[in-house]
């Protein structure tokens, strides 16, 4: 790929820029080519030329969940990112609600709490986009995403189109996007009439638990791993673990990593916390290598002392 050519094809691409500041985690070399864009149909435009043109590519958004490399493969990097006037579109009456993927969650989350539509309050605080939000279901607090969607609207190579929430198939942390290569252009909700005032007490409340765990200002991707459900787990290991620590279905991994004494560990710049087991932290100018060094020291202690896998919540580039 030639940066001469590719501008040819994409007039505004850039080259050469460092991808860690795009990202939470502060991590990831620099991109060779490079194309900010800020809505949806100009995504798509995108993707088609690259598609026609047989050129690699890779679309992410608020950089909350991910992992990049310290030196980046020869790809076309797109941060997709929607102004938020882009836009939620509510409709009170019906308690619809549309949002363009680019779009930050806490728009989204922001307007249904002041229209005094309920649903979305337990997101409050989780960083990235509403199309990041669907891809990995995120969630928290015992909401998701995916609860009230009603449908999403995709491109699938082909075509854009809107299809049903049973086609993305979500669960835990996981849908249909992490294993087809569609991109996400918006999500449409059906949400419940509450109270402003309260729902926003709610947020609030949130907000101040998720400071104690994620200072403002940290480096990291969030929780590194992924929850492990009871029932996915042998008795042998259920036995040894507090009943207290299992929270609908859910057995902290933090809990198992803390067990195995991960806190404190050290690679580098990257750190395990000492108050948070399941977190892996840049203390400044971290590299990937280091942290995958540690993620894997972690994975292999979980596994001596418990025999089971555990699995990133994060993506890793
Ligand atoms: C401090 C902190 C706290 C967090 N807390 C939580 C939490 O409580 N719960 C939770 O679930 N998550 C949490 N996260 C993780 C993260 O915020 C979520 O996963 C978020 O939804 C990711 O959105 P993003 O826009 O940043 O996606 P990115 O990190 O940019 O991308 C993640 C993946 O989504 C894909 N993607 C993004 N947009 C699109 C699109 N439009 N179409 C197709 N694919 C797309 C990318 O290719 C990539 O594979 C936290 C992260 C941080 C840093």
């Amino acid at each position: 790929m030639q940066a001469k050519l590719l501008k040819k094809i994409f007039p505004e691409l850039k080259t050469k820029v460092k991808i860690a500041p795009f990202t939470a985690f502060d991590i990831g070399g620099t991109a060779p080519f490079w194309l900010e864009i800020r809505d949806k149909h100009k995504l798509v435009e995108v993707i088609k030329k690259a598609q026609a043109n047989h050129l690699p590519y890779f679309v992410f958004a608020g950089g909350s969940n991910l992992v990049f490399p310290d030196k980046l493969p020869k790809k076309i990097f797109i941060c997709y990112r929607a102004k938020p006037r882009a836009g939620v579109t509510h409709f009170i009456e019906s308690k619809l609600v549309y949002a363009e993927a680019g779009l930050p969650l806490a728009i989204l989350v922001g307007a249904t709490i002041k229209n005094g539509l309920a649903g979305f309050e337990a997101l409050s605080g989780i960083p990235g986009t509403v199309g990041g939000a669907i891809f990995g279901n995120a969630g928290a607090y015992g909401q998701t995403i995916s609860d009230k969607l009603v449908e999403i609207e995709i491109f699938d190579g082909q075509d854009i189109k809107w299809v049903p929430v049973a086609t993305g198939q979500f669960s835990y942390r996981a849908s249909i996007f992490k294993k087809k290569d569609w991109l996400i252009l918006g999500g449409r909700w059906s949400l419940a009439k509450g109270e402003a005032k309260t729902l926003n007490q709610k947020s609030r409340e949130i907000i101040k638990m998720r400071n104690k765990k994620y200072a403002p200002g940290i480096k990291c991707p969030g929780s590194y791993f992924k929850n492990l459900l009871a029932s996915d787990l042998p008795k042998k290991v259920l036995k040894q673990i507090p009943a207290e620590k299992i929270i609908g279905g859910k057995v902290p991994t933090g809990y198992l990593l803390e067990v195995v004494g991960v806190k404190g560990l050290k690679r580098g710049k990257i750190m395990v916390p000492d108050y948070h087991a399941n977190l892996i932290l840049n203390t400044g100018g971290g590299k990937a290598v280091d942290v995958l060094a540690l993620a894997n020291i972690m994975k292999q202690k979980v596994k001596d002392r418990f025999n089971i896998k555990i699995e990133e919540e994060v993506r890793v580039i």
